[in-house]
């Protein structure tokens, strides 16, 4: 049975074993980088990336957007 294929979401490789990929969740308020486990990456709203670097690509772009916002000042938005 072929299991199911992830993509990242930086480059768009695609695998059907990401074993050393991560996972983030994030939302306006917060960003939560998860190992890879199967739980998380099925997750709605899951995102999906090939290793360290690219997950940090997205991080910059999360700080990016949100640079100069207020909410930025209450960590339990
Ligand atoms: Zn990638």
């Amino acid at each position: 049975m072929i299991g199911t294929i992830y993509k990242c979401e930086i480059c768009q490789t695609e695998s059907s074993a990401p074993n050393r990929w991560y996972v983030i969740h994030c939302s306006d308020a917060r960003l939560q980088v998860c190992k890879w486990a199967s739980e998380e990456a099925d997750r709605p709203h899951a995102l999906h990336f090939c290793g360290e670097a690219h997950a940090q690509v997205y991080i910059s772009r999360w700080f990016e957007s949100f640079c100069g916002s207020p909410d930025l000042r209450n960590p339990h938005a």
